[in-house]
């Protein structure tokens, strides 16, 4: 008798099928994962070119405003006035400060007769005495509740800081950093936060004075934060727009574990900033913009960007969507979402819209389903019941990997270990997630979150 699989041109018709089938398969799973031809992710590639905002610079905007630009975390600006100059921010870390000090000496040796802090962030405020030489005479002004949000007493201070070295990748090999969305991936250690200065004059909603012959207008604008203001110099038309404003995508939510920043406040103070003329529009954080069209139509977007993200998450809550079928339909238009100054380095609009849910309504979303979900470790038993046992979670594991769809590969590693599994697969297929996650972000904090769970456990095992 003769089989089918006797036949020379079956059998080449099923040896073609089967190559077929193996390279729709290889197809389908690379399908998920754009690469460049280097073999990079795109996003990888323009998180690194981002990172030309924060090469060390004094950049000069006419001729009497300069910005200190990636000495340190953050940017530090100075005014040269008549008989003295004004520094508005003041870094992080004293040795930074030092330098860059050095350097607004040597454009002007004129005394410092003011420094405005636009926050209470350390990295804003950690190296004022640098630029100090005859401290009684200076003024420092900031805003009436400076410092108010700081968590630095907070009963959960020891996981924020453990969720904050995450974020910013301070643990991580340098050579893994790329950088922090607004900051360099590296920012000095040199005493940080020892050159601090206390403001000695504070005002609520704003304030008008003239230092070294020069007229300044400082107004409060909640933001980032809710002791934030920005600066406007009539004189020079510059604005010193402090955290509320810098070249990604806001921080609408921080993941290193932040209170609630009053998102539609933040979008309304960008917009009352772009009533200015302004020519020169300095970020807290990233390059100085310049040119009165262009900075105009920076902060307009940016306020509508924010306000959007807001009204959006406010008209899908009230349709009666859940806390995440809101982040899944909430998106920035496609008009702002190009923007590059509007690129999610920083801030990510599914972190903003879970921001604002909570606060208006609290953890409860509605579903009746998490009213009082399964714990944890209850609900891994039944999905690894379900799919047949650990070596079949394993399995599902590494078929996601293959097919790229890491998130889901995360998740159900996380089944595993809720569940005690320990095996040695697991954690090396974490890792492996873990590392392919980072190697597709655009937004650093993510990429230094994940790489940051990827090697402790790495160090821990
Ligand atoms: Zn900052």
């Amino acid at each position: 008798m003769t089989t089918k699989n006797n036949n020379p041109k079956n059998e080449i018709r099923i040896i073609w099928t089967t190559l077929c089938v193996l390279v729709m398969i290889l197809c389908v799973s690379c399908i998920k994962v754009p690469k460049n031809d280097n073999g990079e992710h795109p996003n990888l590639t323009k998180l690194k070119a981002h990172s030309s905002e924060f090469t060390p610079e004094i950049i000069s905007l006419g001729n009497n405003v300069y910005t200190a630009v990636g000495y340190d975390g953050s940017n530090s600006s100075m005014i040269v006035g008549k008989d003295g100059v004004i520094i508005i921010d003041a870094l992080r870390a004293l040795g930074a400060a030092e330098l860059v000090a050095t350097k607004f000496r040597e454009i002007s040796s004129k005394p410092v007769k003011a420094i405005i802090y636009t926050h209470g962030h350390a990295d804003h405020t950690g190296g004022t005495s640098a630029f100090i030489t005859h401290e009684q005479d200076v003024l420092i002004i900031a805003r009436e509740g400076f410092k108010e949000e700081l968590q630095e007493r907070s009963p959960v201070e020891e996981v924020l800081k453990r969720r904050n070295a995450r974020q910013f990748g301070r643990n991580l090999p340098e050579s893994d950093v790329i950088n922090r969305g607004v900051a360099p991936g590296v920012t000095s250690i040199d005493r940080v936060g020892k050159g601090y200065l206390s403001p000695n004059i504070t005002f609520n909603d704003s304030l008008r004075i003239e230092v070294a012959g020069v007229e300044l207008e400082l107004y409060s604008a909640d933001g980032e934060t809710n002791d934030q203001l920005f600066v406007w110099v009539p004189q020079f038309e510059a604005l010193f727009a402090g955290d509320n404003y810098y070249k990604a995508f806001p921080n609408l939510y921080a993941i290193r574990g932040s209170q609630y920043r009053d998102v539609k406040v933040w979008g309304e103070s960008i917009l009352r900033m772009s009533h200015f003329p302004v020519d020169y529009l300095v970020p807290g954080h990233t390059r100085p913009i310049s040119g009165k069209v262009y900075a105009h139509q920076c902060l307009v977007d940016y306020g509508e960007a924010i306000l959007s993200v807001y009204d959006q998450t406010i008209l899908y809550m009230n349709r009666g969507f859940t806390l995440q079928q809101t982040v899944d339909h909430v998106r920035l238009p496609k008009r702002l979402a190009e923007k590059p100054n509007l690129q999610e380095f920083y801030g990510m609009v599914p972190w903003g819209v879970r921001s604002i849910y909570l606060h208006c309504v609290g953890w409860f979303d509605g579903a009746p389903s998490n009213l009082l979900p399964l714990s944890e470790a209850s609900e891994a038993k039944h999905m690894i019941k379900m799919v047949g046992g650990e070596r079949k979670m394993l399995q599902f594991i590494k078929n996601a990997m293959r097919e790229c769809d890491y998130q889901w590969a995360l998740r159900l590693s996380d089944y595993l270990l809720c569940v005690g599994y320990r095996d040695d697969k697991v954690i090396d297929y974490r890792i492996s997630i873990l590392k392919c996650l980072a190697s597709q972000q655009l937004n650093a904090p993510a990429r230094n979150y994940y790489l940051s769970c990827a090697y402790e456990l790495e160090t821990d095992r």
